[in-house]
């Protein structure tokens, strides 16, 4: 059995309709989907050993079926530099963890890759009642939230639909080369369009997901965040 019907069996078994974030970068991975490196903690020691692993800077997030936006529970600190620094933000996010939510279940805290800065594209699916499954992309922050520039296409979808979805966007210049900004890898963002599409279909229980921030690059891009919802 592959890894993504094993998470997604598992989540079912305990009642869980959301997956946790290492779970959804595993189900990306098996679709070839690049995500940063990231290693599951269940203590401080643990966290500095595989921040070393993994290389400086570092960044930690709280791993917790109850907290599903993790920067509102203070549960992601970016940009460690040092075991030290690892050692106190570790417990920093527990602290913050359990003042958001006194009974929240702790899983760990995920130790990640720091991706480089850069344009935030967010990659989308949701399954609507009357389309079904449907793809969706758009630029990060106020693009999304305020302007609501974001191009949604019905899954299946190939290359050349994904291309569409980048570039009839709004904001499309600013993917494009803007100013000091070079231009994105549209390549790279239309495969992982194409990616998603093929894991909704393949796997009809997923009814969300969100890919919240992929970091766009010149060459390549890197999904930062994964959230997966079941039905
Ligand atoms: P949330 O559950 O709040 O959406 P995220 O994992 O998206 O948490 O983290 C919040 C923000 O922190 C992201 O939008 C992104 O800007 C930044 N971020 C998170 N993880 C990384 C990472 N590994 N490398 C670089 N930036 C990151
Ligand atoms: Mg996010």
């Amino acid at each position: 059995m592959n890894q993504t019907v094993k998470i997604i069996n598992q989540a079912k078994k305990e009642g869980r309709k959301a997956l946790l974030e290492n779970e959804a970068k595993t189900i990306c991975i098996e679709y070839g989907i690049s995500v940063t490196k990231f290693t599951l903690a269940k203590n401080e020691k643990e966290a500095s050993e595989y921040a070393e692993q993994i290389g400086y800077p570092i960044v930690l997030k709280i791993v917790s079926p109850d907290i599903i936006h993790k920067s509102d529970a203070g549960g992601v600190i970016l940009n460690l530099k040092t075991p030290n620094e690892v050692n106190i933000a570790y417990k920093k996010i527990i602290e913050n963890a359990k003042k958001y939510k006194s009974d929240a279940k702790i899983v760990g805290v995920l130790v990640q890759e720091m991706a480089p800065q850069s344009t935030e594209v967010i990659v989308g699916a949701i399954k609507d009642p009357q389309f079904g499954q449907t793809v969706m992309f758009g630029l990060g922050g106020i693009f999304v939230e305020l302007l609501k520039d974001v191009n949604f296409r019905i899954a299946p979808i190939n290359a050349e639909d994904a291309k569409e979805m980048i570039t009839q966007l709004k904001a499309f210049p600013l993917l494009n080369g803007y100013r000091n900004t070079p231009p994105a890898d549209i390549d790279a963002l239309a495969e992982i369009l194409c990616s998603v599409s093929r894991l909704i279909m393949e796997n009809p229980e997923i009814k969300e997901l969100d890919l919240n921030p992929v970091m766009a690059y010149p060459k390549g891009a890197k999904t930062v965040d994964a959230r997966i919802i079941l039905e």
